[in-house]
Parts: structure tokens; sequence; C-alpha cells
């Protein structure tokens, strides 16, 4: 019998060509698709002769059990399928994968990873700023605002990093992450939201870290949205900042 496996398959932020070439090739290739809902269903055309099972996990929402997946994959593999679990953005990032890979490499599955355009790329490609301007920043931090154990994560040493903050699952607790950031960054620190970054739909805003929640919900932001905070936001494109004082304290910020 043919030796199955399973491929963590990045769909990217959800417009189809930013999938890679490599995922393209795999989506040919795969017997078994287990798509996750961030992901754009119709990766599904890229793989006519695939079995199609949709496992949705979106917070709030009814959701296939995480146990439940990876028994499926793995019974789908031991049988000799090519089992590829497709997941939004990039696999490796907040996409369970880590638990994944360990249940599949314990019970003896040949697993393997195909990268993908994290969100927070294609948010940053929208705001068209760099995440790492080397006038304003150290680097990057990639960080989730709802931790497993419900704890929010360390604002304070995140504030401290001198990085930009690149935020996932952000948007349900603007109001508590931007107070939190506030006792540690000043009010102007630049700030975006970018929501269906990357997608036909998206929709952008570049603001104050001070102004940001406010500014959230009055523009009727909802997820699936990525939050950027820090001084290279300053860079984004004037056509980013949503109202005319937004657009002034844009350029005074860059000025
Ligand atoms: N693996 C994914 C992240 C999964 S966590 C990646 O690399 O992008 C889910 C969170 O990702 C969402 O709550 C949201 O914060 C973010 N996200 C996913 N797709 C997005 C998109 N198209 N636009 C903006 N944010 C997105």
């Amino acid at each position: 019998m043919k030796q199955g496996k399973v491929t963590l398959l990045s769909a990217g932020p959800g417009a189809l060509d930013l999938l890679t070439l490599r995922a393209a090739r795999v989506l040919g290739e795969a017997d078994v698709l287990l798509i996750d809902d961030l992901a754009n269903p119709e990766i599904a055309t890229l793989a006519p002769q695939a079995r199609v099972i949709a496992v949705g996990k979106r917070g709030g929402c009814r959701s296939t059990p995480q146990a439940f997946i990876e028994r499926m994959m793995c019974r789908f593999a031991k049988c000799g399928a090519h089992v590829v679990r497709v997941k939004g953005g990039d696999a490796l990032m907040f996409g369970r994968a880590g638990e994944e890979m360990t249940a599949l490499r314990r019970a003896g599955v040949p697993v393997e990873i195909v990268n993908g355009v994290s969100a927070a790329f294609a948010a940053a490609a929208g705001l068209g700023m760099s995440l790492t301007h080397r006038d304003h920043c150290a680097g990057v931090t990639f960080v989730t605002a709802h931790r497993q154990d419900g704890s929010a994560p360390n604002w304070a040493a995140l504030a401290a990093t001198g990085t930009t903050l690149a935020i996932y699952m952000g948007l349900h607790r603007v109001e508590a992450l931007s107070a939190a950031l506030l006792a540690h960054l000043d009010a102007h620190t630049p700030a975006g939201i970018v929501q269906w970054a990357g997608t036909p739909q998206e929709r952008r805003m570049v603001t104050s870290l001070g102004r940001l929640a406010a500014d959230v919900r009055a523009g009727g932001f909802a997820s699936p949205a990525i939050l950027l905070v820090g001084g290279a936001v300053a860079e984004a494109a004037m056509d980013a900042a949503t109202t005319r004082q937004q657009r002034e304290d844009v350029i005074a910020r860059a000025a």
C-alpha cells in the first residue's frame, strides 16, 4: 500500500493568487483536503480530485474539535492518502501546527509544510509600509492578543521591544490591549488596522494608538483583522488614513 502523509499547507490571507506555486502543485496531488474556515474555500478548485472536508475553528463558533481533526488526519494518512491540511495565512503562524505536527509524528505519519503569506505581511502590503523600517524599529513582533489560557500577553514587555507589533486576533480586545499599551507607549504612536488583508474585501485605516479603539469601532471593522502598532506605521501610504484629521496627523507625524 502507498505510504500516506500529511501536508500542512498555507493558503495565504484569502486571495487565491497569493498561494505559492508549490501550494498549487501540492493541492493537485491531494487525496483529502481539510480546510480551515479562514482559508478561501475556492482553494478546492485546485484539487478537483480530492475529497473536501471543512473543519472550521473560528473563535466563539461551533468548530471541529482539535483532537478529532488530528485523529482524522492520522486515519486517512494511515490508509495511504495524501492529506492536505489547508490553513489560512502561513500554516506555522498561530495555526495549531505545532500540536498537529506532534500528534502526527507520534503516530508515525510523515508531515511536511508548505509556507505562505501570513496576514501581517498582507496587512503591511495593504498599508504600503515596511514592518521593519529601520528608521523606526529594530524589527517586528508577531503576537496574539488571545492566549490559550485566556491571559493577556505581557504588553509592557512588548512595548519595550522597540519593534513593530503585529497583533493577531486582537480586534475583540482592542480596548483592553490599547489601554495596556498606552501605559508604556505615547498616545501618538502610529497604529493601523487591516481587515481581510490581501483580498478584494480589504479595508484599512491608519490612526494613533490613543484613538485606535474608538476608530476601529467607529469604522465598523470586523474579524479577521490585523492590528499594527509602532513608528513604522507612520510610513503607511496616505490613502490608508480614513479621515482628513487622521491624514493630517499622519503627515504631522512623518514631518
Ligand atoms: N495562520 C494565520 C493566522 C491564523 S490566526 C496567518 O498566518 O495569517 C487568525 C487571525 O489571523 C485572525 O484573527 C486575524 O487576526 C488574522 N488574519 C487571518 N487572515 C487575515 C486577513 N486576511 N486579514 C487580516 N487578518 C487576518
